[in-house]
Order: C-alpha cells, then sequence, then structure tokens
C-alpha cells in the first residue's frame, strides 16, 4: 500500500521541478534568517541567486554537526520561538545532544512521512500499532505516534521499557505491527519465550524498525523468530526524525521522501560530490522545513543512492541500508570495520545469539579487536570441546570477513546488556 500515490509516485521530471522551487526557497529563507548561514554563504562566495538549477547545489558550503554546537540551542532556528510548537533533541549517541525545533507545518510534515513509512510496512487503519521507542526529547516515540493516528490506526503509545509489559500489551491488546529499535525487537523475543505465551494468540503481522544500523542477517533473524516482515526507517533528529527514507514491501533500499528531501553522496574525506551509485556519506538538504531548514547537511551516516525504478511503483529513489555512521567506523591496523559487519558474519554461524559488543584496546601499541558474542542456552551448555570450536569457527569467518585478526571471545546467555532504545555495540578502550 502507499500511503500518498500523488507525492509517492510522481513522475521523475515534476518531482525535479518540485525540487528546483522547493530548494530556492529554502536558500533564500536561510540566507535572509540564519546568520550563520549568511556568513557561511558570503565566505563562500555565493547568494541565493547562484542557485538556478539542482546541480547548482553543490556551490553551497556544508552544514555539520560542529555547526549545530557553534549555535547551540537556537541558533540555526529560522522562525522565531512564537512559531515554534515543538523542540526535540537527539540521544546524545556522539556528544552534546543536537536540538531541532518544528512549526505546526513541520509537525504535520512529520506525520506524513511516518505515514508514509507505517503503510510501507503494511500498516492501515484498521491496524493497532505498538509504539516502543522512546517518548520524549528522542524523536522516535512521537514521532511513530503522530505517523500511526494520521492513518487512523489505533496506537498505543508504550514508550520504551518495563519489556514484560510490552509482550503482554502486544498480546492483550492484539498489536498488529510494532514500531522500534530491531535490536529492542529481539530483546523483546526473548521476554516472550519467557513468558510461555503462545504465539498463535498475537496478532503481530510487521514492524517498522530503525534508529540504529542493522544487518540483512538480523533483519532475517527477526523476521523468522517472530514469524512477521520488518522493515528499515530511517531519519535523524536535526532531519526531522524518523520517516525521512523507509522501505516498501520490495525491501531493497529504503525510499528517500524527496518531496522534503534533497539527497547528495559526498566522498567524506574531500568533500567532492561523488558520481551517481558510488557509496559515501549522504548530504541532504531540507525542501520543506520552515523551523530548522538545512542546506547540504552532513549527516555522517554512509550509503548509496539508487535511481531505478521499483517495482512497488513509488518514483522516489531509494537509500541502499545505513551501513553505520563514519564515527560508528572502528579503524583497527588500518581496516575499517562497522558493528554491521560483524553482525552480518556473525548471524550466519548457528548457535549464535544476535547479541555482540566490540571492544577495542591498544596493547603494545597494536589495536586489538575482540568480539563478545553470545551463545545460545543449549550450546552454552555443551561441551568445552565444541565451545572451543565454535569459538574457532567465529573467528576464522570474522578474520576472512574482515581481513583482521580478531579475538572472539564466547560469553553466556544473556550477558551482553539490553538497551531499551539503541544497543550499544562499542567500547573503545583505546585512548587516542
Ligand atoms: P544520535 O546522533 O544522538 O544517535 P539520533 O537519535 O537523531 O541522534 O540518531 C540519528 C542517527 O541514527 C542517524 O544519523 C543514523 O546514524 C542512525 N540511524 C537512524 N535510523 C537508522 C537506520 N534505519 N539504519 C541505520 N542507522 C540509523
Ligand atoms: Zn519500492
Amino acid at each position: 500500500m502507499i500511503w500518498n500515490k500523488e507525492q509517492e509516485c510522481m513522475p521523475r521530471e515534476e518531482l525535479d521541478k518540485l525540487q528546483l522551487s522547493r530548494l530556492k526557497d529554502t536558500v533564500s529563507r536561510v540566507y535572509d534568517s540564519v546568520p550563520a548561514y549568511k556568513s557561511k554563504m558570503d565566505e563562500a562566495g555565493v547568494n541565493p541567486r547562484d542557485i538556478n538549477n539542482l546541480a547548482d547545489l553543490k556551490y553551497l558550503p556544508f552544514l555539520t554537526k560542529q555547526d549545530f554546537r557553534d549555535n547551540y540551542p537556537f541558533g540555526l532556528l529560522a522562525v522565531p520561538m512564537r512559531d515554534v510548537v515543538r523542540i526535540q533533541s537527539s540521544s546524545g549517541t556522539t556528544g552534546k545532544p543536537t536540538v531541532a525545533g518544528y512549526t505546526q507545518h513541520d509537525i504535520e510534515n512529520w506525520a506524513e512521512l511516518m505515514a508514509r513509512a507505517l503503510t510501507g510496512a503494511g500498516a492501515t487503519a484498521d491496524s493497532i500499532i505498538q509504539i516502543t521507542w522512546g517518548y520524549g526529547l528522542f524523536t522516535g516515540g512521537l514521532g511513530g505516534h503522530y505517523g500511526a493516528e494520521k492513518i487512523g490506526a489505533a496506537v498505543l503509545p508504550a514508550s520504551g521499557g518495563n519489556t514484560r509489559r510490552q509482550v503482554m500489551l502486544m498480546h492483550d491488546y492484539g498489536t498488529t505491527l510494532l514500531g522500534c529499535t530491531p535490536s529492542y525487537a529481539l530483546v523483546m523475543y526473548e521476554e516472550f519465550l519467557k513468558s510461555g505465551l503462545d504465539r498463535s494468540e498475537f496478532k503481530f503481522k510487521s514492524g517498522l524498525f530503525g534508529a540504529e544500523p542493522w544487518s540483512e542477517n538480523m533483519r532475517k533473524e527477526i523476521e523468522s523468530k517472530w514469524e512477521i516482515d520488518a522493515y528499515d526507517v530511517y531519519g535523524m533528529t536535526e532531519l526531522i526524525g524518523p520517516g525521512v527514507a523507509s522501505e516498501c514491501a520490495c525491501k531493497q533500499g529504503l525510499h528517500l521522501a524527496e518531496d522534503h528531501f534533497l539527497a547528495e553522496i559526498i566522498d567524506p574525506d574531500s568533500g567532492a560530490v561523488l558520481p551517481y551509485g558510488e557509496r559515501g556519506e549522504l548530504v541532504i538538504t531540507s525542501l520543506t522545513k520552515q523551523a530548522l531548514p538545512l542546506v547540504r547537511y552532513r549527516t555522517r551516516d554512509l550509503t548509496q543512492i539508487n535511481r531505478q525504478p521499483c517495482a512497488c511503483g513509488r518514483t522516489h529513489a531509494r537509500i541502499q541500508k545505513i551501513l553505520g555512521r563514519s564515527d560508528d567506523m572502528l579503524i583497527i591496523r588500518g581496516v575499517n570495520v562497522f558493528p554491521s559487519m560483524v553482525e552480518s558474519i556473525l548471524l550466519q554461524i548457528p548457535g549464535i545469539e544476535p547479541q555482540y559488543q566490540l571492544v577495542v584496546d591498544r596493547v603494545n601499541n597494536l589495536d586489538r579487536l575482540e568480539v563478545q558474542v553470545e551463545v545460545s542456552e543449549q550450546v552454552f551448555s555443551d561441551e568445552v570441546r565444541r565451545l572451543e570450536e565454535l569459538e574457532a569457527r567465529i573467528s576464522r569467518e570474522l578474520d576472512s570477513g574482515l581481513g583482521i585478526a580478531v579475538r572472539v571471545r564466547l560469553v553466556e546467555p544473556r550477558t551482553i546488556e539490553r538497551s531499551e532504545g539503541k544497543a550499544k555495540r562499542i567500547i573503545d578502550n583505546r585512548k587516542l
């Protein structure tokens, strides 16, 4: 199902035109109303009149996380506080939280985008949607909530935490769709197993998962355990929250809401725009945002863009599942390693639980990566020899898959800390 056919299936030429007019409008607005943009653009020697087609975007300076820090908390707002109806801020995974403001119009657009994402994941007015992303300053909860209400579904605003109660709600109230982080979907599954409840008494059919990277194998894991369809949704606080891009039934990349956002892919080192189809850092320009418009915002998330037509009928380009953010990339003895790469390899090996952590140390000036992996109850009670064999196998597969030597440590079931929000995958003990 498609929530908004007119926008989501708009012919390319029309979409290009719409993007250009909205781009011009956005660039003029930030130039006139946000001093930080004006000074950056003046410094770069460009002004809004230089933007005459979409390719002219490349003349504009980037906006970075540093700009958010320099203008903390409200310096990047383009409207007076009187027009702001909501303030949200990031979970602060990488430092001081970034702050976002919304006008009423921004809130309506955000709900529209989440309505698209939820519809893509199978939601209709008949759905019962349990939102288990945290409600509060974090964008997940309220973003999902407004989108679900817009569809006319029944929303269970469960917020994060109290996993036992979550499973009970799911069972008793007949949740059909769950919105949460992918790692939490598995935490809930463990709780479901403990509950002794019968799966056939649940109405659970699909899930919309996002806010953290997850591999294709993680999808398979969630889908086969819960027996549901699992869809990916992407976003970030600065951009609007979740709903910037989301999957359709084809599950071949996330459709980026191109009527609201314009995407580029750049080389994260040089800042050069990369040719179509190459992988690099996603740079986003907002096209409709009023309170916090973004021009060439460096997301630090790595992906690639696909403009091939999609079988679902949507015309909006797709971004490939986000591998990780550039700050999540570990450089171990010169080799780039993302937690999602480790995850993907691990989940192909039977007997392993999808719970793992990467611990990095520096020993005698050399980086050492230890991967701690939980094994299933059954495997754990096996003979020591079997455990050693499994450890050796994981080691071999990680070594060849990643191209570096990795230490593997099998740990008892349920020893790795579970998170109610984003999973913590990396412990970096190096003092760099
Ligand atoms: P914080 O930076 O504090 O974590 P946010 O909650 O705004 O703040 O998180 C946004 C980031 O979360 C994105 O930049 C991206 O790295 C990650 N993210 C969000 N959704 C996804 C997704 N579906 N796949 C991979 N990464 C995601
Ligand atoms: Zn599609």
